[in-house]
């Protein structure tokens, strides 16, 4: 499967600071964002160790279905998405872009999704990649995202995190001088700085790295005026898109912190735009203009 390779935009009219995006947003029109980094060596491991089908996990709205189903049907292997709750009357537009790409959709109830209640449902030959592509091939995989780039000038590295794997494949490539800042956007995620941890590799374990838990807005895909507002004027002034989900809350957090000068003034912010935009089409028409 074929990506293109992200640019970098700098931001306009920000202040002393300088921010430069890395636009992975661009690198492919349906597996976007950060996800084809984080899937690369699951999907490498599947074919290699002949595994007949792949299945994940995910929401109705998850990113990584979608690609997970895209990347599948591009390499001709079957699978299966393993999604979290009953079956709905009408599917979102998520999930029936999954289906159009082949994907098998598997509902769960919450509580045997919570459990990952799963056997008998797959072929025994199925190579199971987990939520979010969360696990430590995934963070190699996310390692590669800032390997091509110059990053020596940045004193700052941000993302917006999820399962923060692709915050532990930051760490694995950052410079010593550099701080790593993840923005959660789940409320209460705690021990997501533990998780991480977890899917480094242990030259990693002492470098230091930040997860900043006050730009969640209410929870996963929870949003108020002010993010959506926020959205709207961030792409009218830089003619970037972001998404609700995820890279709102970063850029939003970004522009706080420097704002209440917790971003030092002469800091140089890398920050990752890590795609996600389909996730925008579960807002009303209108929403947004863009
Ligand atoms: C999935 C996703 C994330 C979160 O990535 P993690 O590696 O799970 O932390 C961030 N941004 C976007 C747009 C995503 O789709």
């Amino acid at each position: 499967m074929q990506i293109t390779e992200p640019f970098i935009q700098t931001l306009t009219n920000i202040g002393f600071c300088s921010i430069d995006v890395l636009r992975l947003d661009k690198v492919h029109n349906i597996v976007s964002g950060n996800k084809w980094y984080k899937l690369q060596y699951y999907l490498q491991q599947a074919i290699q160790q002949q595994y007949s089908a792949i299945a994940t996990f995910g929401g109705a709205f998850s990113n990584h279905i979608v690609a997970t189903a895209f990347a599948c049907q591009q390499l001709q292997l079957k699978c299966y998405g393993i999604i979290r709750g009953e079956k709905p009357q009408t599917l979102s537009h998520t999930l029936m872009q999954a289906q159009e790409y082949g994907m098998e959709l598997i509902f769960l109830s919450r509580t045997d999704y919570a459990a990952k209640n799963i056997f008998n449902l797959l072929p025994t030959n199925t190579y199971v990649i987990d939520e979010g592509g969360y696990g430590k091939l995934g963070a190699l995989g996310a390692a590669t995202i800032l390997q091509k780039n110059e990053i020596e000038k940045y004193s700052h590295i941000m993302c917006a995190c999820g399962t923060g794997t692709t915050l532990a494949g930051i760490i694995q490539t950052a410079l010593p001088h550099q701080k790593i800042i993840g923005i959660a956007v789940l409320k209460g995620y705690e021990n997501m700085n533990n998780d991480v941890k977890e899917i480094l590799p242990s030259q990693f374990w002492h470098k230091p790295f930040e997860i900043n838990h006050q730009y969640h807005f209410g929870g996963y895909a929870k949003k108020t005026k002010e993010l959506i507002s926020f959205m709207n004027s961030f792409y009218m002034q830089q003619k970037i898109p972001t998404d609700f989900v995820y890279t709102a809350k970063l850029f939003y957090a970004i522009s706080d912190l420097i704002n209440t000068h917790q971003i030092e003034a002469n800091a140089r912010v890398l920050a990752l735009h890590s795609g996600g935009l389909q996730g925008n089409l579960s807002l009303p028409k209108g929403t947004l203009v863009f």
